[in-house]
Formats: C-alpha cells, sequence, structure tokens
C-alpha cells in the first residue's frame, strides 16, 4: 500500500456537493450508532441492512455515491473496534458518539466511484461519482491501483488521500503516539518520553541576538554595517541547517516507529506571518520550528503510510489524561496531579490527551458548546 495526500481545488458548486456529502454521511453514521445502541445484540448484517430503510425513509440520501454510504457502517464497525481493544487495554472509554460537525472529518471512496486523470503535470482531475471532476494538484505520479480515496478539509482546504496497492519501501511503525509541543521540552510523547530542544540551538540564537544588537548601533551603509549583516546571514543559515538536522532525525525516528501520530493543530498561518529575522527570540523561534516540524512529520508519514491526525489544542493541558475532569495549573507547575489520583508530569499529561482526541473518543467540549459550534458551522455553509 502507497498512501498520497494530494490537494483538491472542487469548485464552488462541487464544494457544496461536498459538503452536503459529508452531512448526510454524517447523518447516516448518526442513524447507524442510534440503530446499534437500540439493538440488544450488535449484529453487523442487520445493521448494514437498516441502510436500505434510511434510503427508502430520507430520500436526500441518493445524492450520495451509494459505497461512500455503505463506508460509514464499516466505520463504525472500526470505531467500536478500537474501543473495545482499548478497553482491553485497560484503558478508561465511554460508549461510542454521535458525531458532530467538528468531530466528522472524512468520506471515503472504496474501491469504486472515482477516477484518477494524471497528465503528468502538477494539475489533474479526480472524477468522484455524484461529484463531479475536481480539479487536483498531485505533486507526483502514483504508482500501482487506487484501491481507496479519503476526502477530507483541514483549515480550509480540501484534500484527496488515494491509497494504492503498490507495496511501499518506507516502513511505517505499529505504534501510536500523542505529541506536545512546548517550551520545556521541544516534545513530549503520549508514552512519557521527553525530548529538550537542544542546547546549541539556544547558544546560537543568544548569538544572533548579539549580532542583532551590534547591527542597530553601526552606522547605516558603513562597511561595519555591512559586514555585521553578512555575519547575521550566516548565523541564520547555521541555526537553519542545526534546526533542520535535528527535526529531520527526530520526525524520522517517530514515523518509524509509528502508524498512527496525533499533534496539536497549529495555527501555521498566524506562524509563518511572524518574521524570521526575530528568531532570535525563543518563542517565535518554537512557533516556526513546530510547524515546519509538523510539516516534516507529515511528508514522511505520507511516503510511510502512517498519518497525522491534527486536533484542537484547547483544554488539552487542563484534562486530566485518565478521568477527564478539568482544572487549571500554572503554567510553573509541572506536575499535574489529579483527584483520581493521577500524578504525571504535566506535558505528558497534554500528550496523553492529544492522543485521545485523534482517536476521537474524547471530546474536548462540553456538549452544549460544540452545538453552538455546529450552529455556527452550519450557518456559515
Ligand atoms: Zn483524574
Amino acid at each position: 500500500m502507497m498512501a498520497y495526500k494530494f490537494r483538491l481545488y472542487p469548485s464552488k458548486q462541487q464544494e457544496q456537493a461536498l459538503f452536503r456529502t459529508f452531512d448526510l454521511c454524517r447523518f447516516t453514521y448518526n442513524k447507524l450508532l442510534e440503530k446499534m445502541n437500540k439493538s440488544e445484540k450488535i449484529n453487523k448484517k442487520e445493521i448494514q441492512h437498516s441502510l436500505v430503510e434510511f434510503k427508502k425513509e430520507f430520500s436526500g440520501l441518493d445524492d450520495v455515491y451509494s459505497k461512500t454510504l455503505q463506508y460509514e457502517c464499516h466505520k463504525l464497525f472500526g470505531n467500536l473496534r478500537a474501543l473495545v481493544q482499548l478497553k482491553r487495554k485497560g484503558i478508561k472509554v465511554g460508549k461510542l458518539r454521535f458525531k458532530g460537525r467538528e468531530w466528522f472529518k472524512t468520506i471515503n471512496y472504496n474501491q469504486s466511484g472515482y477516477e484518477l486523470e494524471q497528465t503528468g503535470k502538477r494539475y489533474g482531475k479526480l472524477k468522484l461519482s455524484k461529484i463531479g471532476k475536481i480539479n487536483i494538484r498531485c505533486h507526483r505520479i502514483t504508482s500501482g491501483a487506487i484501491k481507496q480515496i479519503t476526502i477530507k478539509k483541514t483549515a480550509g482546504k480540501w484534500y484527496a488521500i488515494l491509497i494504492t496497492d503498490e507495496i511501499y519501501k518506507k516502513q511505517k511503525g505499529e505504534g501510536q503516539i500523542g505529541l506536545d509541543f512546548g517550551i520545556m521540552n521541544f516534545i513530549a510523547d503520549s508514552n512519557g518520553n521527553k525530548i529538550k530542544s537542544p542546547l546549541f540551538l539556544k547558544k546560537s540564537l543568544k548569538k544572533i541576538k548579539k549580532v542583532h544588537q551590534d547591527l542597530s548601533r553601526k552606522k547605516k551603509g558603513s562597511y561595519n554595517r555591512k559586514r555585521a549583516k553578512q555575519k547575521l546571514g550566516k548565523l541564520y543559515e547555521k541555526v537553519e541547517n542545526q534546526r533542520n538536522d535535528f527535526m529531520h532525525k527526530l520526525s524520522t525516528k517517530i514515523v518509524s516507529k509509528n502508524k498512527l501520530i496525533c499533534i496539536e493543530g497549529l495555527n501555521i498561518k498566524e506562524m509563518i506571518s511572524k518574521k524570521k529575522n526575530r528568531f532570535w527570540n525563543m518563542r517565535n523561534f518554537l512557533d516556526c520550528s513546530w510547524a515546519k516540524f509538523a510539516s516534516m512529520l507529515k511528508h514522511k508519514a505520507e511516503s510511510a503510510g502512517a498519518e497525522v491526525i491534527e486536533v484542537n489544542p484547547k483544554n488539552t493541558s487542563r484534562m486530566c489524561s485518565s478521568c477527564g475532569a478539568m482544572q487549571d495549573i500554572p503554567l510553573s507547575q509541572r506536575t499535574y496531579s489529579c483527584d483520581c489520583g493521577l500524578e504525571i508530569e504535566r506535558d505528558v499529561n497534554s500528550a496523553k490527551n492529544i492522543l485521545a482526541l485523534g482517536w476521537g473518543f474524547v471530546e474536548n467540549e462540553t456538549a452544549s458548546s460544540s452545538m453552538k459550534q455546529e450552529a455556527i458551522t452550519s450557518s456559515i455553509i
């Protein structure tokens, strides 16, 4: 299997059709879950069959490609399996939840209902049954037959994830991991490991700061100012190289060990708008670094067939990763301790929550606020 992630550029009309498909699939998922909750004994065939009845009852469902709807049943049972596995591991989990818009992220085309026209140039067309021919940007030519397509929208952009039957060379790991980006630790993971920001970066940043100050004292147009500028350029380059090297090694290691990597969603736009020439500011520097690190992870995960999931970081540091209770803890407090008995390093607690959010079983917002969110989303659409 090979996975390719390509950007989609739907027309306004196609986008409307996609939104509608998402809504109808979500409706179907929730209906199937309702049916499952009502059944005394869970019978997959029976629940699958109820789809036929829903279709008679709700004629709008005809607007969705039939296999895409069927896939929701597959998804539901996949989630159920994952839940049972967690329970077996002794992890406290609730019931499967009905999905609000915020929690419904993908639709699938499995085995049929799609066609990719790849011309060898950057842009091609992806034909999706019941949606149309969507412009797609392929940064590489796919190999093998396409077996499945997942459509998703994240951060305002549409993507298609294509799975082909080609055997990939890079092997992903078997683990699942949540990563928390922090100041003290560059990352802390859900297994309890912490990676400190390397010291040489701090040293180099200090140097940069000093040269910046020197530069501001030099007369404009002077030879000395020119020299200082050159020195600064070289320093920046050095820091960048050091940082990239560090992040490349770390991201490769993480992808090689995990098939699911959950990270906090970063506001990349805001980060990119921050100017690079204020690199010596540690906070700025870290923001830029995390954004870059996240994109490295995504690229490597894609070529290895692993998945990176970005979650909403809200409340991940407040919530107890064991019992779900909320509390405010000041930044200076490094240990998270909860009435339920959990004593854990603060960043590791966050990383565990990020992983749980990635699984999609823990909601980090109360029901009412997510409903409010839904109302806002639907008014936009
Ligand atoms: Zn607790």
